[in-house]
Protein backbone atom coordinates (compact mmCIF):
# COMPACT_ATOMS: atom_id res chain seq x y z
CA UNK A 1 0.00 0.00 0.00
CA UNK A 2 1.17 3.41 -0.94
CA UNK A 3 2.22 6.08 1.99
CA UNK A 4 -0.45 8.39 3.03
CA UNK A 5 0.00 11.86 2.30
CA UNK A 6 -0.33 14.33 5.38
CA UNK A 7 -3.51 15.38 4.16
CA UNK A 8 -4.82 11.88 3.88
CA UNK A 9 -3.50 11.41 7.45
CA UNK A 10 -5.27 14.32 8.92
CA UNK A 11 -9.03 13.51 7.06
CA UNK A 12 -8.47 10.22 8.74
CA UNK A 13 -7.60 10.47 12.01
CA UNK A 14 -10.86 13.71 11.81
CA UNK A 15 -12.81 10.74 10.83
CA UNK A 16 -11.69 8.53 13.34
CA UNK A 17 -12.57 11.54 15.84
CA UNK A 18 -15.63 11.49 14.65
CA UNK A 19 -16.69 7.45 15.27
CA UNK A 20 -19.40 8.52 17.61
CA UNK A 21 -20.98 11.04 16.22
CA UNK A 22 -21.41 8.92 12.98
CA UNK A 23 -23.22 6.24 14.89
CA UNK A 24 -25.41 8.91 16.84
CA UNK A 25 -26.04 10.40 13.03
CA UNK A 26 -27.36 7.02 12.18
CA UNK A 27 -29.55 6.35 14.98
CA UNK A 28 -31.05 9.85 14.75
CA UNK A 29 -31.84 9.42 10.79
CA UNK A 30 -33.13 5.30 11.23
CA UNK A 31 -35.21 6.81 14.67
CA UNK A 32 -37.29 9.14 11.76
CA UNK A 33 -39.68 6.63 10.35
CA UNK A 34 -39.46 8.16 6.51
CA UNK A 35 -41.90 5.36 5.38
CA UNK A 36 -42.97 5.57 1.75
CA UNK A 37 -45.48 5.29 1.09
CA UNK A 38 -47.28 7.24 2.14
CA UNK A 39 -43.92 9.49 3.07
CA UNK A 40 -44.04 10.02 6.43
CA UNK A 41 -42.12 12.43 8.62
CA UNK A 42 -40.11 13.86 5.39
CA UNK A 43 -40.49 17.42 6.71
CA UNK A 44 -39.25 16.17 10.68
CA UNK A 45 -36.45 14.46 8.88
CA UNK A 46 -35.59 17.29 6.92
CA UNK A 47 -35.55 19.62 9.88
CA UNK A 48 -33.11 17.80 11.65
CA UNK A 49 -30.37 17.42 8.71
CA UNK A 50 -31.40 21.75 8.65
CA UNK A 51 -30.21 21.86 12.65
CA UNK A 52 -26.91 19.58 12.20
CA UNK A 53 -25.79 21.52 8.61
CA UNK A 54 -26.74 24.74 9.50
CA UNK A 55 -24.64 24.24 12.84
CA UNK A 56 -21.91 23.05 10.01
CA UNK A 57 -21.85 26.30 8.74
CA UNK A 58 -23.71 25.10 5.61
CA UNK A 59 -26.79 27.23 4.02
CA UNK A 60 -29.82 25.26 3.64
CA UNK A 61 -33.04 25.25 2.04
CA UNK A 62 -35.81 23.43 2.08
CA UNK A 63 -38.26 22.45 -0.51
CA UNK A 64 -41.63 21.32 -1.05
CA UNK A 65 -42.06 19.66 -4.37
CA UNK A 66 -46.07 20.97 -4.78
CA UNK A 67 -47.66 18.90 -7.22
CA UNK A 68 -45.29 16.37 -7.17
CA UNK A 69 -47.13 12.44 -7.46
CA UNK A 70 -48.17 12.04 -3.75
CA UNK A 71 -47.86 15.51 -2.22
CA UNK A 72 -50.31 16.85 -0.31
CA UNK A 73 -50.63 18.76 2.51
CA UNK A 74 -51.41 15.85 4.41
CA UNK A 75 -47.85 14.03 3.38
CA UNK A 76 -46.24 16.52 1.35
CA UNK A 77 -43.10 16.08 -0.10
CA UNK A 78 -40.06 17.84 0.96
CA UNK A 79 -36.36 18.42 0.61
CA UNK A 80 -33.50 19.77 1.82
CA UNK A 81 -30.47 21.29 -0.19
CA UNK A 82 -27.69 22.49 2.25
CA UNK A 83 -24.47 24.42 0.45
CA UNK A 84 -21.13 25.64 1.86
CA UNK A 85 -19.02 27.90 -0.68
CA UNK A 86 -15.35 27.51 -0.13
CA UNK A 87 -12.98 30.70 0.08
CA UNK A 88 -12.35 30.49 -3.35
CA UNK A 89 -14.63 29.80 -7.03
CA UNK A 90 -14.27 26.18 -8.35
CA UNK A 91 -15.97 23.11 -8.64
CA UNK A 92 -19.59 22.09 -6.99
CA UNK A 93 -19.38 18.37 -5.56
CA UNK A 94 -22.88 17.83 -4.85
CA UNK A 95 -24.01 13.88 -2.13
CA UNK A 96 -27.63 12.72 -3.04
CA UNK A 97 -29.28 10.81 -0.48
CA UNK A 98 -33.01 9.58 -0.45
CA UNK A 99 -34.30 10.17 2.87
CA UNK A 100 -37.41 7.31 2.16
CA UNK A 101 -37.65 4.34 3.30
CA UNK A 102 -39.55 1.11 2.12
CA UNK A 103 -42.08 -0.60 4.13
CA UNK A 104 -40.68 -2.70 7.25
CA UNK A 105 -42.46 -6.27 6.11
CA UNK A 106 -42.19 -9.30 8.66
CA UNK A 107 -39.26 -11.07 10.21
CA UNK A 108 -37.54 -8.11 12.35
CA UNK A 109 -35.88 -9.55 15.44
CA UNK A 110 -34.78 -5.72 15.94
CA UNK A 111 -36.74 -2.61 16.28
CA UNK A 112 -36.98 -1.48 12.79
CA UNK A 113 -36.68 1.89 14.05
CA UNK A 114 -34.83 1.56 16.90
CA UNK A 115 -31.27 1.77 15.74
CA UNK A 116 -30.18 -0.84 17.58
CA UNK A 117 -26.08 -1.00 17.35
CA UNK A 118 -24.75 -4.78 18.19
CA UNK A 119 -21.19 -6.07 17.06
CA UNK A 120 -20.25 -2.94 14.99
CA UNK A 121 -23.72 -2.92 13.05
CA UNK A 122 -26.81 -0.57 12.97
CA UNK A 123 -30.25 -2.05 12.54
CA UNK A 124 -33.09 -0.33 10.84
CA UNK A 125 -35.08 0.31 8.08
CA UNK A 126 -33.07 2.47 6.17
CA UNK A 127 -29.80 1.48 7.48
CA UNK A 128 -27.81 0.58 4.95
CA UNK A 129 -30.44 1.97 1.97
CA UNK A 130 -29.41 4.78 2.83
CA UNK A 131 -28.81 6.94 6.18
CA UNK A 132 -25.81 4.93 6.98
CA UNK A 133 -24.34 6.64 2.89
CA UNK A 134 -26.09 10.22 4.18
CA UNK A 135 -24.71 10.52 7.79
CA UNK A 136 -21.01 9.17 6.05
CA UNK A 137 -21.63 11.79 3.57
CA UNK A 138 -22.32 14.07 6.27
CA UNK A 139 -18.98 13.30 8.48
CA UNK A 140 -17.21 13.56 5.49
CA UNK A 141 -17.26 16.72 4.63
CA UNK A 142 -17.53 18.25 7.91
CA UNK A 143 -13.82 16.31 9.07
CA UNK A 144 -12.94 17.76 5.60
CA UNK A 145 -13.73 21.56 6.37
CA UNK A 146 -12.30 20.34 9.81
CA UNK A 147 -8.72 19.79 7.98
CA UNK A 148 -8.85 21.71 5.47
CA UNK A 149 -9.64 25.87 5.87
CA UNK A 150 -8.37 26.76 2.30
CA UNK A 151 -10.65 25.56 -0.69
CA UNK A 152 -12.14 26.16 -3.76
CA UNK A 153 -15.95 25.66 -5.03
CA UNK A 154 -18.81 24.46 -3.39
CA UNK A 155 -20.42 21.19 -1.21
CA UNK A 156 -23.67 20.22 -1.85
CA UNK A 157 -25.26 17.76 0.10
CA UNK A 158 -29.31 16.65 -0.25
CA UNK A 159 -32.00 15.20 1.28
CA UNK A 160 -34.54 14.22 -0.96
CA UNK A 161 -37.96 12.26 -0.93
CA UNK A 162 -39.52 9.36 -3.06
CA UNK A 163 -37.04 7.49 -3.89
CA UNK A 164 -38.33 4.49 -3.84
CA UNK A 165 -41.37 5.38 -5.47
CA UNK A 166 -39.58 7.08 -8.82
CA UNK A 167 -37.91 10.04 -7.46
CA UNK A 168 -40.72 12.75 -8.56
CA UNK A 169 -40.47 14.37 -5.53
CA UNK A 170 -37.37 14.36 -4.80
CA UNK A 171 -34.10 14.46 -7.00
CA UNK A 172 -36.68 15.00 -10.86
CA UNK A 173 -38.13 18.30 -9.21
CA UNK A 174 -34.93 19.08 -7.99
CA UNK A 175 -33.36 19.16 -11.66
CA UNK A 176 -36.44 20.34 -12.87
CA UNK A 177 -35.76 23.36 -10.88
CA UNK A 178 -32.79 23.42 -11.88
CA UNK A 179 -30.53 22.82 -8.77
CA UNK A 180 -27.92 20.78 -10.86
CA UNK A 181 -27.27 23.52 -13.07
CA UNK A 182 -23.72 24.28 -11.44
CA UNK A 183 -23.12 20.94 -9.94
CA UNK A 184 -19.84 19.45 -11.25
CA UNK A 185 -19.71 16.15 -9.44
CA UNK A 186 -22.19 13.98 -7.76
CA UNK A 187 -21.64 10.95 -5.71
CA UNK A 188 -24.88 9.29 -4.05
CA UNK A 189 -23.94 6.91 -1.28
CA UNK A 190 -26.41 4.18 -1.96
CA UNK A 191 -25.24 0.94 -0.62
CA UNK A 192 -23.13 -0.52 -3.22
CA UNK A 193 -20.36 -1.54 -1.04
CA UNK A 194 -16.54 0.46 0.14
CA UNK A 195 -14.68 -0.74 -2.81
CA UNK A 196 -17.51 -0.93 -5.51
CA UNK A 197 -18.44 2.43 -7.76
CA UNK A 198 -21.63 2.11 -9.20
CA UNK A 199 -21.54 3.75 -12.86
CA UNK A 200 -25.28 3.62 -13.98
CA UNK A 201 -28.46 1.03 -13.77
CA UNK A 202 -30.58 -0.72 -16.39
CA UNK A 203 -33.22 0.57 -18.02
CA UNK A 204 -36.86 -0.06 -16.78
CA UNK A 205 -40.19 -0.23 -18.41
CA UNK A 206 -43.47 -0.91 -16.58
CA UNK A 207 -46.81 -1.66 -18.59
CA UNK A 208 -50.53 -2.43 -17.57
CA UNK A 209 -51.70 -5.09 -19.47
CA UNK A 210 -55.75 -5.39 -19.35
CA UNK A 211 -57.80 -8.32 -20.56
CA UNK A 212 -61.08 -8.08 -21.56
CA UNK A 213 -64.42 -10.53 -21.13
CA UNK A 214 -67.91 -10.78 -20.38
CA UNK A 215 -69.48 -10.50 -16.84
CA UNK A 216 -72.10 -14.09 -16.50
CA UNK A 217 -73.19 -16.31 -13.80
CA UNK A 218 -70.44 -18.51 -12.99
CA UNK A 219 -72.46 -21.53 -13.19
CA UNK A 220 -72.97 -21.21 -16.21
CA UNK A 221 -69.54 -19.33 -17.50
CA UNK A 222 -70.20 -20.14 -21.08
CA UNK A 223 -72.38 -17.39 -21.34
CA UNK A 224 -69.71 -15.08 -20.67
CA UNK A 225 -66.26 -14.82 -22.07
CA UNK A 226 -63.19 -15.21 -19.23
CA UNK A 227 -60.86 -12.60 -18.95
CA UNK A 228 -58.95 -14.52 -16.74
CA UNK A 229 -58.52 -17.21 -19.02
CA UNK A 230 -57.35 -14.88 -22.04
CA UNK A 231 -54.76 -13.51 -19.09
CA UNK A 232 -53.75 -16.79 -18.31
CA UNK A 233 -52.68 -17.34 -22.40
CA UNK A 234 -50.78 -14.22 -22.28
CA UNK A 235 -48.77 -15.61 -19.02
CA UNK A 236 -48.14 -19.18 -21.06
CA UNK A 237 -46.91 -17.30 -23.71
CA UNK A 238 -45.04 -15.63 -22.18
CA UNK A 239 -43.36 -18.76 -20.29
CA UNK A 240 -43.23 -20.61 -23.50
CA UNK A 241 -41.25 -17.98 -26.05
CA UNK A 242 -40.49 -14.38 -24.10
CA UNK A 243 -38.95 -15.47 -20.68
CA UNK A 244 -36.34 -18.20 -22.78
CA UNK A 245 -35.70 -15.53 -25.14
CA UNK A 246 -34.98 -12.87 -22.46
CA UNK A 247 -32.47 -15.46 -20.94
CA UNK A 248 -30.76 -15.23 -23.92
CA UNK A 249 -29.72 -11.63 -24.11
CA UNK A 250 -26.57 -10.66 -21.84
CA UNK A 251 -24.87 -7.47 -21.57
CA UNK A 252 -21.22 -6.21 -21.18
CA UNK A 253 -22.42 -4.06 -18.65
CA UNK A 254 -20.87 -5.28 -15.33
CA UNK A 255 -24.17 -5.14 -14.09
CA UNK A 256 -24.18 -7.14 -10.50
CA UNK A 257 -25.24 -9.45 -8.79
CA UNK A 258 -24.81 -12.10 -11.65
CA UNK A 259 -28.45 -12.62 -12.36
CA UNK A 260 -29.28 -9.17 -13.49
CA UNK A 261 -26.48 -9.26 -16.18
CA UNK A 262 -29.17 -10.48 -18.74
CA UNK A 263 -32.68 -9.19 -19.33
CA UNK A 264 -35.30 -9.73 -17.43
CA UNK A 265 -39.06 -9.75 -16.24
CA UNK A 266 -41.18 -9.98 -13.47
CA UNK A 267 -44.86 -10.17 -13.01
CA UNK A 268 -45.30 -7.36 -10.65
CA UNK A 269 -49.20 -7.88 -10.09
CA UNK A 270 -52.28 -9.84 -11.26
CA UNK A 271 -55.90 -8.83 -10.93
CA UNK A 272 -58.53 -10.90 -12.40
CA UNK A 273 -62.79 -10.92 -11.45
CA UNK A 274 -64.22 -8.97 -8.42
CA UNK A 275 -62.10 -7.74 -5.33
CA UNK A 276 -60.98 -10.40 -2.82
CA UNK A 277 -63.06 -10.79 0.32
CA UNK A 278 -61.29 -9.93 3.52
CA UNK A 279 -60.88 -12.82 6.02
CA UNK A 280 -62.31 -10.97 8.76
CA UNK A 281 -65.65 -10.58 6.58
CA UNK A 282 -67.85 -13.58 6.67
CA UNK A 283 -69.37 -12.79 3.05
CA UNK A 284 -68.85 -15.32 0.29
CA UNK A 285 -68.04 -14.40 -3.23
CA UNK A 286 -70.75 -14.36 -5.71
CA UNK A 287 -70.58 -16.29 -8.58
CA UNK A 288 -69.38 -14.53 -11.85
CA UNK A 289 -67.39 -14.65 -14.65
CA UNK A 290 -64.43 -12.22 -14.48
CA UNK A 291 -64.68 -9.41 -16.98
CA UNK A 292 -61.28 -7.77 -16.52
CA UNK A 293 -58.25 -8.83 -15.82
CA UNK A 294 -54.55 -6.62 -14.84
CA UNK A 295 -51.25 -7.60 -14.87
CA UNK A 296 -48.70 -5.31 -14.22
CA UNK A 297 -45.00 -5.96 -15.90
CA UNK A 298 -41.51 -5.12 -14.64
CA UNK A 299 -39.31 -5.62 -17.51
CA UNK A 300 -35.36 -4.20 -17.62
CA UNK A 301 -33.25 -3.66 -20.14
CA UNK A 302 -30.11 -3.22 -21.12
CA UNK A 303 -27.74 -0.48 -22.69
CA UNK A 304 -27.82 -3.02 -25.56
CA UNK A 305 -31.81 -3.15 -26.17
CA UNK A 306 -33.57 -0.37 -27.56
CA UNK A 307 -36.96 0.47 -25.92
CA UNK A 308 -38.60 -0.29 -29.20
CA UNK A 309 -37.36 -3.51 -28.70
CA UNK A 310 -38.79 -4.16 -25.39
CA UNK A 311 -42.01 -2.89 -25.96
CA UNK A 312 -42.25 -5.11 -29.45
CA UNK A 313 -41.90 -8.29 -27.70
CA UNK A 314 -44.63 -7.85 -25.65
CA UNK A 315 -46.89 -6.93 -28.43
CA UNK A 316 -45.59 -9.97 -30.15
CA UNK A 317 -46.77 -12.20 -26.97
CA UNK A 318 -50.28 -10.05 -27.24
CA UNK A 319 -50.39 -10.64 -31.27
CA UNK A 320 -49.67 -14.87 -31.30
CA UNK A 321 -52.52 -15.23 -28.57
CA UNK A 322 -54.54 -12.73 -30.51
CA UNK A 323 -54.54 -15.23 -33.35
CA UNK A 324 -55.37 -17.84 -31.32
CA UNK A 325 -57.87 -16.76 -29.31
CA UNK A 326 -60.98 -15.66 -31.43
CA UNK A 327 -62.37 -13.25 -28.54
CA UNK A 328 -59.33 -11.54 -27.27
CA UNK A 329 -59.18 -8.53 -26.72
CA UNK A 330 -56.90 -6.27 -24.32
CA UNK A 331 -55.55 -2.64 -23.81
CA UNK A 332 -52.13 -1.89 -22.65
CA UNK A 333 -50.76 1.08 -20.95
CA UNK A 334 -47.26 2.44 -20.12
CA UNK A 335 -46.69 3.25 -16.59
CA UNK A 336 -42.90 3.89 -16.76
CA UNK A 337 -40.18 4.16 -18.90
CA UNK A 338 -36.69 5.01 -17.98
CA UNK A 339 -33.56 4.38 -20.33
CA UNK A 340 -30.52 2.76 -19.31
CA UNK A 341 -27.61 4.75 -17.93
CA UNK A 342 -24.05 5.00 -17.16
CA UNK A 343 -21.49 6.74 -16.99
CA UNK A 344 -18.11 7.03 -18.61
CA UNK A 345 -15.13 5.30 -16.36
CA UNK A 346 -13.18 8.16 -17.29
CA UNK A 347 -15.20 10.58 -16.28
CA UNK A 348 -13.63 12.96 -13.23
CA UNK A 349 -15.99 11.93 -10.09
CA UNK A 350 -15.30 7.78 -11.27
CA UNK A 351 -11.62 8.50 -11.36
CA UNK A 352 -11.42 10.17 -8.43
CA UNK A 353 -13.30 8.12 -6.02
CA UNK A 354 -11.86 5.12 -7.54
CA UNK A 355 -8.10 6.70 -6.82
CA UNK A 356 -9.84 7.53 -2.89
CA UNK A 357 -10.64 3.92 -3.07
CA UNK A 358 -7.51 2.44 -3.85
CA UNK A 359 -5.55 5.05 -1.27
CA UNK A 360 -7.88 4.33 1.59
CA UNK A 361 -8.57 0.18 1.54
CA UNK A 362 -5.56 -0.34 -0.57
CA UNK A 363 -6.84 -2.52 -3.16
CA UNK A 364 -8.96 -0.96 -6.71
CA UNK A 365 -12.52 -0.65 -7.09
CA UNK A 366 -14.68 -3.19 -8.52
CA UNK A 367 -17.07 -1.30 -11.45
CA UNK A 368 -20.58 -2.20 -11.10
CA UNK A 369 -23.79 -1.40 -12.86
CA UNK A 370 -26.97 -1.41 -10.56
CA UNK A 371 -30.04 -3.75 -11.12
CA UNK A 372 -32.63 -1.66 -9.98
CA UNK A 373 -32.45 2.12 -11.14
CA UNK A 374 -31.97 5.00 -8.63
CA UNK A 375 -32.13 8.71 -8.98
CA UNK A 376 -29.32 8.96 -11.32
CA UNK A 377 -31.68 8.68 -13.96
CA UNK A 378 -32.91 12.08 -13.57
CA UNK A 379 -29.80 13.55 -12.92
CA UNK A 380 -28.54 12.39 -16.20
CA UNK A 381 -31.78 13.04 -18.32
CA UNK A 382 -33.06 16.18 -16.97
CA UNK A 383 -30.08 17.87 -14.84
CA UNK A 384 -27.93 16.67 -17.89
CA UNK A 385 -25.20 16.14 -15.34
CA UNK A 386 -23.30 12.69 -17.06
CA UNK A 387 -20.42 12.75 -14.38
CA UNK A 388 -22.51 11.43 -11.35
CA UNK A 389 -21.61 8.04 -9.76
CA UNK A 390 -22.98 5.76 -6.38
CA UNK A 391 -21.30 4.81 -3.83
CA UNK A 392 -21.34 4.19 -0.09
CA UNK A 393 -21.57 1.93 2.49
CA UNK A 394 -23.62 -0.91 3.42
CA UNK A 395 -24.74 -4.35 1.67
CA UNK A 396 -27.10 -3.73 -1.38
CA UNK A 397 -28.60 -7.22 -0.96
CA UNK A 398 -29.89 -5.82 2.97
CA UNK A 399 -32.07 -3.03 1.36
CA UNK A 400 -35.96 -3.80 1.71
CA UNK A 401 -34.98 -6.88 3.99
CA UNK A 402 -35.70 -7.35 7.75
CA UNK A 403 -33.32 -6.75 10.05
CA UNK A 404 -31.38 -4.60 7.10
CA UNK A 405 -28.32 -2.96 9.00
CA UNK A 406 -25.11 -1.09 8.35
CA UNK A 407 -21.61 -1.76 9.52
CA UNK A 408 -19.67 1.50 11.21
CA UNK A 409 -16.17 0.07 9.99
CA UNK A 410 -17.92 0.56 6.74
CA UNK A 411 -19.14 3.90 7.02
CA UNK A 412 -15.96 4.90 7.84
CA UNK A 413 -14.07 3.86 5.44
CA UNK A 414 -16.78 5.56 3.08
CA UNK A 415 -16.28 8.31 4.66
CA UNK A 416 -12.95 8.38 4.12
CA UNK A 417 -13.23 7.72 0.80
CA UNK A 418 -15.86 10.55 0.28
CA UNK A 419 -13.45 13.24 2.52
CA UNK A 420 -10.24 12.15 -0.02
CA UNK A 421 -12.13 12.48 -3.10
CA UNK A 422 -13.14 15.90 -1.89
CA UNK A 423 -9.58 16.71 -0.76
CA UNK A 424 -8.87 15.58 -4.77
CA UNK A 425 -11.76 18.08 -6.51
CA UNK A 426 -12.00 20.97 -4.07
CA UNK A 427 -7.80 21.28 -3.15
CA UNK A 428 -4.95 22.98 -5.50
CA UNK A 429 -2.36 20.43 -5.71
ZN1 LIG B 1 -31.79 3.48 -1.96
Amino acid sequence: MKERTPLHVSLHAAIADRRDDLIALTQDLIRIPTLNPPGDNYREICDYLDRRLSASGFDTQLIRAFGAPGDSDKYPRWNIVARRDGARTGECVHFNSHIDVVDVGKGWTTDPFGGELKDGKIYGRGACDMKGGLAASIIAAEAFLAVVPDWAGAIEISGTADEESGGFGGVAYLAEKGHFANVHHVIIPEPLNVDRICLGHRGVWWAEIETHGEIAHGSMPFLGDCAVRHMGAVMHEMEETLFPALALKHTAMPVVPEGAKQSTLNINSLHGGQAEISRAETGLPSPCVPDSARMVLDRRFLIEESIEEVMGEIQGVLDRVSARRPTFSYDMREMMRVLPSMTDQNSPVVQTVSRAISDTLGRDPQYVVSPGTYDQKHIDRIGKLKNCIAYGPGILDLAHKPDEYVGVEEMMQSAEVMALSLAELLVDR
